[in-house]
């Protein structure tokens, strides 16, 4: 479905919902090992005021949402709200980013809930690895609930890696071979400059690293039209993708989306700066119109492109845990 179009003609169909701003995993890419200052309980965006927002969207158009955090599973009663939206007229996808620890767990319940699909992110395959890169997590909890979503009918489940030289740009072949005979579809994700560059691995050098394995053809996305541009290696059952914020030049012309806030700021941009609050508008029991023209003004003010390319490096007013990668 065609959603409310910005400036520059793009159809924004597509809403990515941080439902918290708190983690279990510390990532090296994403948060300091301490953590960071915590947006108060107060400040979160209830389910209801969650679900106020979701039905504007959905009666502008917008028919997509995905879930994410911090990490969304940490957030009581999931499920509630995945039910709560699912309902929603006009919603035709609803689905999850986890760091797959928890997913064993709640999976039943999701699937139940209504949720579409679920996407996980791993960044290696060795136990000490992921310990060091998530500095708490278990790889294993991780690739049972790989398991448990694949055998929960959760299809395709697709999993993201984060590529960082001299971190785990030696196991790029190691993921690629998943999407053989374990059928993974795996997407790799440049790193994006939050803290430090130096790891940054561009995806061109990525598919010349792969083509050791054999021809990446080009192919179809399996599902929806997100950020990542697909391939397939000859043979493979699943599909490998490449999403490019720094290096592909049309990444921002294809962008469709908006991200909601843990504390209710719709932001126009992942990279820009710009908030629009509705959390504010939400309290003070604004109507639905209300919010529409709130979300609408966001839409118009979406840039044309992020200001990262070429080493232009800016810092960003909040951490990806509390904007919702
Ligand atoms: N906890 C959930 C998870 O791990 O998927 C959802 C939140 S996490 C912030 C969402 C995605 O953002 C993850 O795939 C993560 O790897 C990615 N991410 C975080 N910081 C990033 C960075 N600096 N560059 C690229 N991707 C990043």
């Amino acid at each position: 479905m065609t959603g409310p179009l910005d400036s520059f003609g793009r159809s924004i169909n597509y809403l990515r919902i941080s439902v918290t701003d708190r983690c279990n995993l510390r990532c090296l890419y994403c948060m300091p090992p301490e953590g960071v200052p915590q947006i108060s309980h107060g400040e979160i965006l209830s389910y209801e005021e969650i679900w106020t927002v979701v039905q504007a969207a959905a009666e502008l158009g917008i028919c997509k949402i995905r879930l994410t955090g911090g990490e969304p599973l940490i957030r009581a009663d999931l499920p509630k709200l995945i039910k709560m939206i699912s309902q929603v007229e006009g919603i035709e996808e609803l689905s999850l980013t986890t760091n797959g620890t928890f997913l064993k767990k709640y999976v039943q319940e999701l699937k139940q809930a209504g949720l579409s699909r679920v996407n996980v992110s791993l960044d290696t395959l060795k136990p000490d690895k992921f310990r060091y890169i998530t500095r708490l997590g278990e790889l294993k909890t991780v690739l049972e609930g790989i398991e448990a979503a694949k055998e929960a009918g959760f299809e395709p489940v697709k999993i993201n890696m984060v590529v960082m030289r001299g971190i785990n740009d030696d196991e790029i072949l190691d993921f690629a071979r998943m999407t053989y005979e374990d059928g993974w579809h795996v997407r790799f994700i440049e790193l994006m400059p939050f803290k430090n560059v130096a790891e940054f691995v561009s995806s061109i050098e990525l598919q010349q690293h792969i083509s050791l394995l054999g021809k990446l053809e080009p192919c179809a996305s399996i599902t929806g039209n997100g950020p990542a541009i697909y391939y397939r290696l000859a043979g493979a059952r699943g599909t490998i993708g490449f999403i490019n914020p720094l290096t592909e030049h049309s990444f921002c012309s294809r962008c469709n989306r908006m991200r909601l806030t843990p504390d209710g700021k719709l932001r126009p941009c992942l990279l820009g700066e710009d908030e629009i609050d509705l959390k504010t508008p939400l309290r003070n029991n604004a109507s639905v119109e209300e919010l529409k023209s709130l979300i609408l003004k966001a839409v118009t003010s979406k840039p044309e492109h992020h200001h990262l390319e070429g080493g232009n490096v800016r810092l960003v007013n909040r951490k990806m845990s509390q904007i919702g990668g």
